[in-house]
C-alpha cells in the first residue's frame, strides 16, 4: 500500500494518550509544530513527485516512559528534568504520522505484549507468529524489556528494530564477543545489531544513523520582528537546573558587567542559592515562552551541561549567538562520570560539538572559558555582530521527513548476510580518492555504490577524520565493498599478507610491518575506530549540505 502524507495530527494525539506529564509536554509540542510539519510535508511531497512510499505497520515502544523501567522522567518534566528526549520521542512520532505510516504507540509493557500478541500473563512466552510490524522503533529501556518479554523470538524479529540511542553506539561496543574480550563491555552495548539500527540525536558517528529532531523555523514576519527587538545587551543562560550553574559565579560576574543575564532554573519557592541575585530566572518556561525569551535575547550561553542538547539549535534559530566552552581535553567515557559506561569512545570537544562544528562563527563561538580574556573579549564580540537567526536543513521539519523517509525505504535488509563483493572489480585512481570504475548492480546498495570513494586514513586516523578532512563522510554500508585485498593494490599498498581477523580497526595496513588486514566480521566495520600502527581503509561519500546522512544521489 503507498503512503499519503498527513497534514493533520488529530489522530496522533489521540493515540499518544494521557495520564502521565510527558505526553502532555509531547502533545504540546506536537500541537504547536503542526503546522510547520503540515507545509514541510507538503513540499517533500513535491519534491518527491509522488514516488512510490511503501506504508509501513510501525510500533513505537517508548521504553524510557515504562513504569517497568521506573519511569523517572515523567516525573521531573516540570522541574528542570531532561526533556531533550522527550522532545526528539515527540517529532519522531510527528514526522512517522505526517509520512502516512500505520502506528501503534506503546509506552507500558502491558500495551507492548498487546501490540506484539503475546498473551497476558504469560510474560516471558516467545512470540510465535509472525511479527505483525515492519519496524520497531524503541530505546535500550524498550530493547531489555523485549529481551525479557519476548524471549528467544527477539533474535528473529532484530532486523526490524530501531534503537533510538541520543549519544550513538560504536561498533567495537555493540559486539557481544568482541567487547567482552576487548574491555568494551558497559551496560548498554553488546547487542550485535547493525550499528545503523542505532539512531541519534545528533549525526556522531556515521557508523550509527542520525534521527535528529526539529526546532521551530521562522516566517518573513518573525524575522523581521526579531531583527527589530533584540537587545544586544541580554543573555540567557543555557541550564534549566541549579546544579548546572554550580561553580560559575565567575563567570557570571564578568558576563554580568556587559550584559542582563536572564535564565529559566526551576525553583520551588525560592531562588536557588546557584543563581545570584543579579540575574533574572524565569524558573523553568514552556518551550514557546523560551522561545519568546530567546527571540529577543542576544547571547544563549553554556556552562558546560547539558552536554549536546536541543536547546542551542533553538536559540541560534532565533537569533541568539551560542557561547560555549571548549573542553581540553575532550570529555569521553573515560575521563568523565556522565559518559562513563556509554557505548562509545567518542571525543566530545566542546559542551555541543554540533554546534562547533557543523555550524560554527558567527553563529556558535567556542572558546576556553578559563582565558578570562578569550571569554570577555568573545562576550564584546558577540554584542557587537549582527546575525541572522539560522536553522540546519537537517533540522527543520522538512528535513527530518526526507532523511526518516529515506531511511524507512532503503535501510531494508540491514542484516541479512552482506552477500560476496561483486566482481570483477576495478579499483581506479581519481586524483586524491579512488572512485569504483565498473559499473555494479549486484548487490544492490544504498547509499548507492557511485558514491563510494576509498581512502586511506593516516595512521591513528579513524575513518570518521579520514572522510572529513577530503570533504567527505564515511559510509559504513561501503565497508564491504572494500574489505577485499584488492583494494590495498588499488591504493598501492605493499601487503606482505593479508589475513581476515576480528578487530574493530580492519580493514586496515600498517606500513612499518607491510602487514595487511581485513575484516572478518561485518558487525566491526567501524567508522570511528583508530589505532596509532595503522592506516584504515575508509569507504567515504559525498554528503548533501546540510543533509549530512544523505549523498547527493541517495533519494
Ligand atoms: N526547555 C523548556 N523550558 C525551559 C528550558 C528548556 O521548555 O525553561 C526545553 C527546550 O525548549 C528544549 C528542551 O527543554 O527543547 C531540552 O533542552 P536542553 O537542551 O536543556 O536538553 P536536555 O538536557 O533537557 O535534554
Amino acid at each position: 500500500k503507498q503512503a499519503a502524507f498527513r497534514s493533520d495530527i488529530g489522530a496522533l494525539l489521540e493515540q499518544v494518550g494521557t495520564g502521565k506529564e510527558s505526553l502532555s509536554f509531547m502533545k504540546r509540542r506536537m500541537r504547536r509544530l503542526a503546522a510547520q510539519w503540515a507545509s514541510a510535508a507538503r513540499r517533500l511531497d513535491d519534491s518527491l513527485r509522488s514516488q512510490w512510499r511503501e506504508q509501513k505497520r510501525i510500533l513505537v515502544h517508548v521504553g524510557f516512559l515504562t513504569e517497568e523501567s521506573g519511569d523517572v522522567f515523567s516525573p521531573k518534566v516540570l522541574k528542570g528534568g531532561p526533556l531533550g528526549e522527550m522532545v526528539q520521542w515527540a517529532d519522531i512520532l510527528t514526522a512517522l504520522h505526517i509520512l502516512g505510516h500505520n502506528l501503534k504507540i506503546s509506552v507500558s509493557l502491558k500495551e507492548l505484549q498487546g501490540f506484539l500478541g503475546v498473551p497476558p500473563g504469560r510474560g516471558s512466552c516467545p512470540l510465535t507468529g509472525p511479527l505483525p510490524f515492519d519496524l520497531i522503533y524503541t530505546d535500550y529501556h524498550g530493547l531489555q524489556q523485549m529481551r525479557q518479554h519476548m524471549g528467544l523470538s527477539l533474535r528473529k524479529y532484530k532486523c526490524h528494530i530501531r534503537v533510538i540511542d541520543t549519544f550513538g553506539t560504536e561498533p567495537a561496543y555493540n559486539h557481544e564477543d568482541y567487547a567482552t574480550l576487548h574491555g568494551y563491555r558497559t551496560n548498554w552495548g553488546y547487542w550485535n545489531l547493525n550499528c545503523r539500527q542505532y539512531m541519534t540525536m545528533f549525526p556522531h558517528t556515521p557508523d550509527n544513523s542520525f534521527m535528529g529532531f526539529v526546532a521551530e523555523e521562522l516566517n518573513d514576519t518573525e524575522r523581521l520582528s526579531i531583527q527589530r527587538n533584540k537587545v544586544d545587551s541580554m543573555a540567557v543562560v543555557y541550564g534549566k537546573e541549579a546544579s548546572m550553574w554550580k561553580g560559575k559565579e565567575r563567570f557570571l560576574a564578568i558576563l554580568h558587567r556587559y550584559m542582563d543575564i536572564h535564565g529559566t532554573v526551576y525553583y520551588e519557592t525560592q531562588r536557588p542559592p546557584e543563581v545570584p541575585a543579579f540575574v533574572k530566572n524565569h524558573g523553568l518556561l514552556p518551550q514557546q515562552e523560551l522561545q519568546q525569551l530567546l527571540r529577543k535575547a542576544k547571547l544563549f550561553i553554556g556552562f558546560g551541561f547539558p552536554y549536546e542538547g536541543p536547546a542551542p539549535l533553538e536559540a541560534i534559530a532565533n537569533g541568539c549567538i551560542f557561547l560555549q566552552p571548549m573542553f581540553k581535553p575532550s570529555h569521553s567515557s573515560l575521563n568523565h562520570e556522565f559518559f562513563k559506561g556509554k557505548p562509545t569512545s567518542r571525543q566530545v570537544s566542546s559542551q555541543h560539538p554540533y554546534a562547533e562544528q557543523y555550524i560554527g562563527r558567527p553563529h556558535v563561538i567556542t572558546v576556553d572559558f578559563n582565558n578570562s580574556q578569550e571569554f570577555e573579549s568573545a562576550i564584546r564580540d558577540i554584542m557587537r555582530t549582527k546575525v541572522e537567526p539560522y536553522l540546519p536543513y537537517e533540522y527543520t521539519c522538512e528535513g527530518m521527513l526526507e532523511r526518516v523517509h529515506a531511511y524507512i525505504q532503503n535501510q531494508v535488509g540491514l542484516c541479512s548476510s552482506p552477500g560476496i563483493p561483486p566482481s570483477p572489480f576495478v579499483l581506479l585512481p581519481n586524483s586524491s580518492a579512488l572512485a569504483w570504475a565498473s559499473n555494479i548492480s549486484t548487490p544492490p546498495s544504498w547509499p548507492p555504490l557511485s558514491a563510494l570513494r576509498l581512502l586511506a586514513s593516516l595512521e591513528g586516523q579513524s575513518c570518521i577524520d579520514a572522510c572529513q578532512s577530503a570533504g567527505l563522510i564515511c559510509e559504513p554500508a561501503f565497508y564491504r565493498f572494500v574489505n577485499i585485498k584488492e583494494a590495498f593494490s588499488g591504493l598501492e599498498v605493499q601487503c606482505e599478507g593479508v589475513e581476515a581477523e576480528l578487530n574493530h580497526i580492519f580493514p586496515a595496513f600498517s606500513v612499518e610491518s607491510s602487514e595487511c588486514g581485513l575484516q572478518k566480521d561485518p558487525l566491526l566495520f567501524s567508522c570511528a575506530g583508530a589505532n596509532n600502527k595503522y592506516h584504515r581503509l575508509c569507504p567515504c561519500r559525498d554528503y548533501r549540505k546540510g543533509q549530512v546522512a544523505l549523498c547527493r544521489d541517495c533519494l
